[in-house]
């Protein structure tokens, strides 16, 4: 952390409250540097406190009765408008990210073409209904349902996804009528700060949406006590994710949680190997392992490990890692230092515990690797489900091979976890299949396709502790971001 000076303010990102953008009352910033590099300093953030979060809820508060007053096709229109904004500086708003969290240019593009697609969904469901007509008991009565806005919701966002999350957050909690406060994740804060000055450039009023930066013990924990918000959408790690959870019940908000995963793959014998390979090494190694739904168990008939493995190892090293902002980078770095030390915690954990490491293993050093958080794709094999490396989320660019005999055995084993938001089955084996899907604890269950893969019209979230149990994105975010009324007129 350092204090705010004339120098670094050019690149110095401001609190958005009540349509302004202002400093942090304590005029502490904090920076924001680039994994690959972290010479490359990418800018400065607000280190706000309690205050200008109170203020930020104020605003968001005071905006509420005009904002719901409004039809949801005008609401929609500034959701139509932010998207064109943010789709006329997608290069360098993807660019902002990959140098902020390490993701390669390609995979930030794609996230931010994404944001801009979230953004047109829910501009979109401005006019679509909010609710049905019950047939009443009474001849003279008329009774109906309506979906009404919560208020004030807090967004809490992790850095991983860092335009995607925070759009699909907003986007629905706008369209159905809520005002926002958005904290978010420090690691990413000046992406999300161009997030905002899209809102902000498409003319959104005064007050609707507001966002203050800083930590999440100040801001985070100051959305989860404040009396004023309403709703909490919070997405991250099981630790948080539990406090965000009991604070907000102890005051009676409305709570969201998407929280970690330990996805498995399952390769049948009778499985196309090819495809599996491909979707084992996409699921498990884009964005250096860093998305929730990513691949971190392969679970592994034994009739044809020896094959999948050998085919494994060879696409492995055709991995190219280095910044993400180069041409032909297939793998950018992990997002910051803690992640690379988690990682390679895991390493070291994965070895003692009796795992057999049969790729990468190392940081990566030299001149193109020294100044970031570069860590190479590893697989380790011969691990049983009890080991900590087959039971807590890395995060990183990590798989654990273990081997089965039968599809009910490679169930038992995909379910032998406290997790359960995302699976994939690659086989062609229809009683397989049906069996996956039918007993398979997760959210999301995918044949024939990597574990990461999520679209922006489906629900999302998790089941045992992945999640709070309510979906986020397509219409499924309307349970969150809406209370049902229920009219009767005599
Ligand atoms: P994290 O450390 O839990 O942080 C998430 C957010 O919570 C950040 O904005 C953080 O702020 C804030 N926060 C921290 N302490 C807080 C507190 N005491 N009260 C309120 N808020 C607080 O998670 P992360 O490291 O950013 O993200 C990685 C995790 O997210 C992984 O576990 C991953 O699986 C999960 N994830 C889940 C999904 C899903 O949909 N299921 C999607 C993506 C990621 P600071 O930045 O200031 O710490
Ligand atoms: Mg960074």
């Amino acid at each position: 952390m350092i204090t705010l000076t004339v120098e670094t303010k050019v690149n110095t990102y401001l609190n958005y409250i009540d349509g302004k953008w202002v400093a942090s009352s304590n005029g502490e910033i904090v920076k924001s540097s680039n994994p690959a590099n972290t010479n490359d300093v990418v800018g400065f953030v607000q280190n706000s406190t309690r205050e200008e979060l109170d203020q930020a809820v104020l605003s968001a508060k005071s905006a509420q009765k005009q904002w719901r007053a409004l039809t949801g096709s005008d609401r929609g229109a500034y959701l139509y408008k932010t998207a064109d904004v943010l789709e006329s500086r997608l290069d360098e708003i993807a660019k902002t990210m990959t140098r902020e969290m390490g993701k390669t240019l390609s995979e930030a593009k794609g996230e931010t073409a994404r944001g801009v697609a979230i953004l047109r969904y829910y501009a979109g469901e401005g006019i679509r209904k909010v609710g049905d007509v019950i047939p009443s008991t009474d001849p003279n009565g008329l009774m109906f349902t309506s979906r009404v806005p919560l208020g004030v919701i807090g967004v809490i966002p992790p850095w991983n996804f860092p335009v995607a999350i925070p759009i699909w957050k907003m986007a629905p909690a706008l369209i159905y009528g809520n005002t926002v406060v958005i904290k978010p994740a420090q690691e990413t804060a000046v992406t999300c700060a161009k997030v905002i000055e899209c809102f902000a450039e498409a003319g959104i009023p005064d007050g609707v949406l507001n966002m203050v930066t800083g930590s999440g013990s100040v801001i985070g924990q100051g959305i989860v006590e404040h009396p004023d918000i309403n709703g909490i959408t919070f997405t991250g790690s099981n630790e948080v994710g539990k406090m965000v959870g009991q604070g907000a019940l102890a005051r009676g908000a409305k709570y969201q949680l998407e929280m970690g995963g330990k996805n498995p793959v399952i390769i049948t014998a009778d499985a196309d190997l090819d495809l599996a390979v491909e979707g084992t090494i996409s699921g498990a190694f884009r964005s250096s392992g860093q998305k929730c739904t990513a691949t971190s168990r392969v679970i592994i008939a034994s009739e044809i490990y020896e094959e999948f493995k050998q085919k494994l190892l060879v696409s492995v090293k055709d991995i190219t890692i280095g910044d993400g902002l180069e041409e032909g980078i297939w793998m950018g770095p992990v997002a910051n230092e803690s992640q690379l030390n988690t990682v390679l915690s895991y390493i070291e954990k994965g070895k003692q515990d009796g795992a057999k490491l049969i790729a990468g293993g190392n940081r990566l050093t030299g001149p193109a690797y020294d100044h970031g958080y570069f860590v190479e794709p590893t697989i380790f094999e011969d691990v049983t489900s009890d080991m900590a490396i087959a039971q807590e989320e890395i995060f990183g660019p990590f798989i654990a091979l273990i081997k089965v005999d039968s599809i009910e055995e490679a169930l038992r084993v995909a379910n032998d976890v406290n997790y359960g938001l995302s699976a994939s089955i690659y086989t062609k084996n229809i009683q397989n299949m049906m069996s996956f899907i039918n007993e398979m604890e997760a959210g999301l269950v995918r044949v024939n396709a990597e574990s990461a893969g999520v679209e922006l019209q489906a629900p999302f979230g998790g089941v045992k502790q992945s999640s709070s149990h309510s979906r986020e994105q397509g219409e499924a975010a309307k349970e969150f971001f809406t209370a049902i009324k229920t009219v009767f007129i005599k």
